[in-house]
């Protein structure tokens, strides 16, 4: 696709009111210069800049903190790869390209089959390079169905892989690969913490503390960047092209207002520097967006997997998901029933507190003796709560469920008294989560305008571009840090590769 020329006639402000987009004919003394110019040092950031110094470029990375403290370093530290890795492989499991590719595909609203087959085809090869790179994984599988599993093992399913329709769709394979890391968190921090010493190896100047608030453009391109740092400006000039990997929106109150309104009911999860900032510098050189109203929302109910068996009602009593989704899901559905009113109903024999309830607020309503009973005792409308119930243990005696198709693991009558019930609905229980969308990229994460055209010399990765993961309802865990790693090094490699003539 050939470049559209800048126009200076651009002039959108930062929150700081400093101009987003500054023409760089202003710029008297450049404090810095080379090939490269990256904003941000985390997952996408770090791995751009490791690709860029191996194929000869030099590399600059603006950061704005003092380092390793972006939303990677709060990730558990699941990537989603698949296609037959050596962990799939050691684990016994079959899975291929094809697989990988139809799952993505079903999961998609809008799929993207040229990224999705790069991405699947390419995910082997990626994940051979993050160990290269230093990062540990485990050949190790953990069996059980969980949020992200507690210690060092490595592969878990992570999506909605065996959930209906998708398991007809695509041959299930677990795919999400976690670093070996005893601990919930830190293995994002853990593989950051590698990827940007490894960089720093190869040679990339990395400037901290330094926060980009401008992008420069000359002749139609973008040729650097103006950060502030301790009171003092700093023009950053980039021979090749500047890849913008600054994160994403969900600490922007504006934009998430504008945007995800969503995300205001919920805690938006990590960096507080998610402000945006590498979004509004793509929109002002003249970038399109792409699912800016997606969030990955989440509540989760598991573990303990038992819960699973249990069923999802909404106010009028009915049920409205497959209670085995993965949790962002099942989630997300939740969000959509009427008034937000979610119970998650058990039996006396899975009875057990939803693992994360603490954190979730998912607050036991009561025990009750017969359905009866709790459907008043819950305000639902005489006679719904029966009937769900009497047609689903009906159902699940036989293993089936005509209506969601919950896999039979899952199905067992509820029949056994007494019947307790969970609030998780939204606006009571708390849901939490980060937004999806962001920057409109091709595959080589050149930022596109309306037109599809790129903009010369300007890219994007990460959380502030849109690439594969694009709403809730089809999230699976690992596919954030899994697009941010790999196509923020297809960015790295195509930045370096082109010179300021051609795209
Ligand atoms: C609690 C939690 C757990 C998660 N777990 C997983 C998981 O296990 N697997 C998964 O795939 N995804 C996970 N995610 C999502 C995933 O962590 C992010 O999508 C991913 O880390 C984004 O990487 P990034 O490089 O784009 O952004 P970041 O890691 O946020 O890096 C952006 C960097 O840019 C810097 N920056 C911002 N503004 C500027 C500026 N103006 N100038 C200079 N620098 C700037 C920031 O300081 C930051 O260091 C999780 C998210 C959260 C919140």
């Amino acid at each position: 696709m050939p470049d559209q020329p800048l126009s200076s006639a651009d002039s959108a402000k930062s929150a700081t009111e400093a101009p987003l987009l500054r023409d760089a004919a202003e710029i008297q003394d450049w404090s810095d210069q080379s090939d490269i110019l990256i904003v941000g040092f985390g997952m996408a950031g770090a791995c751009a800049a490791i690709e860029a110094l191996e194929a000869g470029a030099s590399v600059t990375v603006v950061e704005r903190t003092s380092g390793c403290t972006g939303s990677t370093s709060a990730a558990s530290g699941h990537f989603y790869l698949g296609g037959g890795t050596p962990v799939q492989t050691a684990c016994e499991f079959e899975d291929s390209p094809e697989a990988m590719a139809a799952y993505l595909e079903a999961t998609s609203p809008t799929p993207n089959m040229k990224k999705i087959t790069l991405y699947a085809e390419g995910s082997v090869a990626h994940f051979n390079w993050l160990e290269a790179q230093g990062i540990p994984f485990e050949r190790s599988y953990y069996p059980t169905k969980n949020v992200v599993q507690p210690g060092r093992e490595c592969l878990i399913w992570t999506g909605n892989e065996q959930v209906w329709p998708y398991r007809d769709l695509a041959t299930p394979a677990p795919r999400g690969h976690k670093v070996a890391f005893d601990g919930e968190e830190g293995g994002g921090a853990l593989a950051l913490r590698i990827l940007s010493e490894r960089a720093e190896a190869l040679g990339a100047r990395v400037i901290a503390n330094a926060a980009v608030g401008s992008l420069l453009h000359q002749d139609g391109q973008i040729v650097g960047v103006q950060a502030r740092r301790f009171g003092e400006t700093l023009n950053l000039r980039a021979r090749n092209a500047v890849i913008l990997a600054a994160g994403g929106f969900g600490q922007n109150p504006e934009m998430v207002r504008q945007h995800v309104p969503i995300l205001e009911h919920a805690y938006v999860q990590g960096s507080p520097h998610d402000d945006g900032v590498g979004i509004r510098l793509g929109q002002a050189a003249g970038g399109a967006t792409e699912h800016m109203q997606e969030a990955f929302i989440t509540s989760p109910f598991y573990p303990p997997e038992d819960l699973l068996k249990g069923i999802l009602v909404n106010r009028l009593g009915q049920r409205f998901v497959a209670e085995d989704s993965y949790h962002s899901r099942s989630s997300i559905h939740c969000t959509r029933q009427p008034g937000g009113t979610v119970y998650l109903i058990v039996d006396a024999a899975i009875f057990a507190y939803p693992q994360f309830a603490s954190l979730t607020q998912q607050a036991l309503v009561d025990g009750f003796e017969t359905i009866e009973a709790m459907e008043s005792g819950l305000q639902l409308p005489p006679g719904s709560l029966q009937t769900t119930l009497a047609d689903y243990n009906r159902h699940a005696a036989r293993a089936e469920d005509p209506e969601f198709h919950k896999h039979p693991k899952w199905l067992k009558p509820l029949d056994e008294a007494p019947w307790a019930a969970f609030d998780l609905s939204f606006g009571r229980a708390v849901y939490t989560g980060f937004t999806l969308g962001g920057l409109r990229v091709n595959e080589n994460g050149q930022v596109l305008n309306a037109d599809g055209n790129a903009i010369p010399a300007l890219y994007a990765a990460g959380a502030c571009a849109s690439n594969l993961a694009q709403d809730s309802n089809g999230y699976a865990s690992g596919t954030c840090l899994g697009e941010a790693s790999f196509f923020g090094r297809r960015a790295g490699k195509h930045s370096a590769s082109r010179t300021h003539a051609s795209t």
